[in-house]
């Protein structure tokens, strides 16, 4: 095999429950993710070495040296093997860079099952999410996609069944938002308020929001305990959310960390005209539809 090609969906957190500061640094947290129809795509070649280019929307933005997250799964998958591996891979970027949609974790992700075809190891799905969680807590959901319950760091995930397809628009922001900078936010705001943290509990009416497929209870629902933070650090989306809200949004949430917002919508033609409002009225730069859950890395 000389060429492989593995597509890789972004995700949102529909609760993101974020517990007390532990002692390691991480927190423990409830993490509902939520895979949807935004892609990156990873293709994997013959080569002496593992190379990395990116390509497409937002592909300035991406490193193409060995802190690439795709060029360290392909690393891990070799070592894991046993052997010295090559392959040149290209990443078609869609999903937003440092966006709160997991885009790194996918293509590690979809390099993960790239360079298994391309290297004929036939590596079973469960040793593929080992490697997965060694690299990042969102790279095992970016391998299974669906909708999934993620538990400790949001490593250790179980699959949700859901009721039907949900409805999005994403409005990507420029300038991103780092990731831990958003975690250290909300932790010096907690601090600041004094205010006790409770452990973090998933919320049932959202899960059965979701196990019934009703849009309008999801939306409701919707939570995410690193949004204040967020906000705090990005002043600006705080009208992008309310826009949203305007224009018939069911629910409207910061994505992860941010600095994407998403909304939930009633159905394909509401996110359809959400979108065209959400940019005709300068609300949102960019917006796009998009649907979930949708599968995890396959190979195309
Ligand atoms: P998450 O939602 O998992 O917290 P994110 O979507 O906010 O992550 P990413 O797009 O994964 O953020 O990017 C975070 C940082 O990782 C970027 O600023 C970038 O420098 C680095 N990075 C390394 N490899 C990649 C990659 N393949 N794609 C995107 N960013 C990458």
């Amino acid at each position: 095999m000389s060429s492989v090609t593995v597509r890789v969906p972004a995700k949102v957190n529909v609760q993101l429950s974020v517990g007390p500061l532990r002692e390691d640094g991480y927190h423990d947290l409830v993490n509902v993710f939520h895979a949807v129809s935004i892609f990156d795509e990873v293709v994997a070649k013959e080569s002496e070495s593992i190379t990395v280019q990116v390509t497409g929307d937002w592909s300035d933005q991406v490193p193409t040296d060995g802190s690439n997250l795709a060029i360290r799964a392909a690393q891990a998958l070799a070592k894991h093997a046993g052997r010295t591996y090559g392959a040149d891979l290209v990443i078609k970027k869609a999903i937003p860079v440092a966006g709160g949609m997991a885009g790194g974790s996918a293509d590690a992700a979809g390099a993960l099952v790239a360079c298994n075809e391309l290297w004929g190891l036939g590596l079973p799905l469960e040793d593929l999410m080992e490697i997965a969680g060694d690299l990042g807590s969102d790279v095992p959901f970016s391998l299974m996609g669906g909708t999934a319950v993620g538990t400790g760091r949001g490593e250790q995930l179980c699959e949700l069944p859901t009721g039907g397809t949900f409805h999005w628009v994403f409005a990507p922001a420029d300038g991103g938002l780092s990731t831990a900078n958003v975690y250290a936010e909300c932790d010096r705001l907690r601090e600041e308020s004094g205010v006790e943290v409770p452990w973090p509990k998933l919320n049932d009416s959202l899960m059965e929001a979701l196990g019934t497929g009703d849009a309008y209870a999801l939306g409701s629902h919707l939570s995410n305990d690193l949004q204040v933070a967020a906000l705090n650090l990005r002043p600006d989306l705080a009208a992008t959310l309310d826009a949203g809200r305007q224009h018939g949004a069911l629910g409207a949430i910061v994505s992860g960390s941010g600095p994407t917002c998403a909304f939930l919508a009633i159905d394909a033609t509401h996110a359809r005209d959400l979108a065209g409002s959400l940019t005709a009225t300068g609300a949102a730069r960019t917006a796009v539809a998009a649907h979930g859950p949708v599968q995890g890395a396959i190979l195309v």
